[in-house]
């Protein structure tokens, strides 16, 4: 039944008015809004041990209408002071490489991490920390639903996968991701990790290009 004849019909029994709804929901405005909301209700979060020696929780940042999302492990010392993800040195690779091979700009893509508070000096997070801190990132993934999510280094694969990686073995490689099958999973090196095996960089750059493949096919 076309429009014109549902609205006969509907007269027919009495509806005489109705209200269209208009189709707000994926403006602009919106994904910021909800994420803002979201971050706010983060950032008291005392759900796991990490709460107690971080600075301030660190949500993602970026564009919430990217197609590609960055995921690392958790922030680091800048990050925890700056309430930024990826502003450090690893950060500094990641977004020369966003520029030089990816030819976006930092603001373009999303980044965030798999825990979102500071593990003392560094250390890798526990798969407790991982598992109390992952649906803030499941979240952010339903909200930002990104082609593409490039996990950097195994404990970002781990996370957003489940299962435990050798990422010497599975880097370069596409997965699925397990909550929504439409979004591909690819996997490489962490940035800090080329920084300390400066010859990987390399192998980084060739992911990013498989990488911008990718995010422009259909
Ligand atoms: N390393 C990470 O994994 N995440 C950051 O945000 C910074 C460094
Ligand atoms: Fe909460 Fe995640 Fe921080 Fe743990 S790491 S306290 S779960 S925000």
């Amino acid at each position: 039944m076309g429009i014109k004849e549902t609205l006969k019909a509907l007269e027919q029994i009495g509806i005489t008015e109705i209200y269209m709804m208009s189709e707000t929901k994926d403006k602009k405005e919106d994904r910021e809004e909800i994420l803002r909301k979201l971050y706010e209700e983060w950032k008291d979060c005392k759900k796991c041990d990490l709460h107690k020696s971080r600075t301030q929780v660190v949500p993602g940042d970026g564009n919430p209408y990217s197609p590609l999302m960055f995921v690392g492990e958790a922030p680091g010392e800048e990050e925890d002071r700056q309430g930024k993800p990826f502003v450090g040195r690893a950060g500094q690779l990641l977004n020369r490489l966003i520029r030089e091979v990816l030819g976006m700009e930092r603001k373009e893509v999303y980044i965030t991490n798999v825990c979102k508070c500071r593990p003392p000096n560094n250390r890798k997070p526990t798969p407790l920390e991982m598992r109390a801190c992952f649906p803030y990132l499941k979240k952010e993934i339903e909200v930002i639903q990104p082609k593409v999510i490039c996990c950097l280094g195994a404990t970002a694969g781990e996370g957003i996968l489940g299962k435990s990686l050798k990422i010497t073995k599975v880097r370069g490689q596409v997965f699925l991701y397990p909550f929504n099958p439409k979004i591909k999973v690819f996997l490489t090196y962490h940035p800090a990790y080329v920084l300390r095996n400066p010859r990987e960089e390399e192998t980084l750059i060739k992911d990013f290009q498989k990488l911008k493949e990718l995010i422009s096919q259909q």
